[in-house]
């Protein structure tokens, strides 16, 4: 690679950088039109062109880039992708020697040092995912860094930069040995198939771990369970073996009943003992409003954004309406678990959502404990978007 684009940082925004902040965003930058390779290392400045950083460019939501370095002399070369690799699993040693958990994240993206990339365990095989063309110009380096860093039966790759953020179809994996799927890997000594070959998901959403496991232990026992956008059913999984008198799941999605189906079985549930409806959410909360359903335990797992048929939903805009649905068909001291991976707001906007929702109701609640990421999901101090994961669990008074 030679040479680097001098990208200039409006003084607006010279501070944030100043201080760590790792995303370039469009409207920090003076000179986008410079800007002309995903992939090329950019050097970015302020308006008098002081040093303020340095990273690549690469398009990914609403950057343009990631800052790797705040350090002139720091290169960006292949040992710098090996030293960040390492790092980051030695960061995960605890992990990588529990039995009872055979998943788990080991590189994450700006918290590990490296916007754009993530890079998942699954029981010998690792799964890299790529978010822009800028940071897959650096698979080389990357894959390189990461057999230098650990010894593997394979890898696999998602490419999620398709034009609006997509997976690009295709065969997704590297070297190694090919896996045989579904895989079984172990979370807290449950079982979870995974497919790292079979579209943008795997069949499991690696950071709700510590939610999962709160479910489990101590909110399933002798509980009617309903599971909203239950993709593969993990929640409904977790809730039955902590003791469920019966778990509902609920997707819109085909494919999810099978999958679901999959997940009991290989865990020695009855699936025939559980409910799993494909309906939308949506439709299903009417349904249960005129059959006077009320449920023990309410688990809310959208998507930040959706559309159906009937409904669009967007989190930022619709939780609240979200939760008073829940609220509607939820018994009297039993718990909401309102879930939510929208990076649009933060903690403390989501709680508005929650305290709008129950007073609109006309009920009271009490929150009893919250999840953020987990510890393997590793998040920078200075890019606070980047700890996305809301969970509150709320008893309904
Ligand atoms: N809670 C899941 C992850 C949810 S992913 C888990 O822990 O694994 C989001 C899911 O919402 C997808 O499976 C998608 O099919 C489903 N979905 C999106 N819109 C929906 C709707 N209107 N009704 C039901 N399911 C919906």
């Amino acid at each position: 690679m030679s040479g680097k684009t001098i990208v200039k940082i409006r003084n607006k925004y010279r501070t944030d950088y100043k201080s760590g902040y790792p995303l370039i965003t469009k409207e920090a930058i003076l000179n986008v039109e410079v800007l002309k390779t995903e992939g090329e290392i950019i050097h970015i400045v302020d308006e008098q062109g002081q040093f303020l950083g340095k990273g690549y460019h690469g398009l990914q939501n609403k950057g343009y880039g990631w800052v790797l370095s705040f350090n002139k002399n720091e290169e960006i070369d292949q040992s710098f992708f090996e030293e960040k690799i390492a790092a980051a699993v030695s960061l995960r040693k605890q992990f990588y020697e529990n039995t009872e958990t055979t998943a788990f994240r080991v590189f994450n993206g700006e918290g590990d040092g490296i916007g754009g990339l993530t890079i998942d365990y699954f029981a010998g095989y690792y799964l890299v995912t790529w978010y822009s063309k800028g940071i897959y110009s650096f698979k080389d380096e990357v894959i390189h860094a990461l057999e230098k860093a650990v010894s593997y039966k394979g890898i696999y790759e998602k490419k999620r930069f398709a034009d609006t953020g997509q997976y690009v179809e295709d065969d997704d994996f590297v070297k190694g040995e090919r896996g045989e799927f579904p895989m079984i890997v172990k979370e807290n000594g449950v079982n979870f198939a995974i497919y790292l070959n079979d579209g943008a998901m795997t069949g499991v959403f690696l950071d709700q771990r510590e939610v999962r496991k709160a479910i489990r232990d101590r909110y399933s026992d002798g509980k009617t369970v309903l599971n909203t956008f239950s993709y593969t059913g993990a929640f409904s999984v977790f809730a039955a073996l902590g003791g469920a008198a019966k778990t509902t799941s609920v997707d819109l999605a085909n494919r999810s009943k099978a999958k679901t189906i999959e997940q009991f079985s290989i865990n020695d549930i009855d699936f025939e003992a559980q409910d799993i409806i494909v309906d939308d959410v949506f439709q299903y909360f009417k349904y249960a409003v005129r059959k006077q359903l009320a449920f023990d335990l309410v688990i809310l797992d959208p998507p930040s954004f959706a559309r159906s048929k009937k409904v669009t939903f967007s989190a930022a805009k619709d939780y609240k309406n979200l939760l008073k649905e829940a609220i509607a068909i939820t018994e009297n001291g039993g718990v909401i678990v309102a879930s939510t991976n929208s990076n649009a707001f933060g903690m403390k906007k989501f709680k508005g959502f929650i305290n709008s929702a129950f007073k609109e109701s006309g009920t009271n609640y009490q929150i009893l404990e919250e999840f953020s990421l987990p510890e393997d999901f590793r998040t920078s101090k200075d890019f606070k978007e980047g700890n996305y994961l809301k969970v509150v669990f709320i008893r309904k008074a």
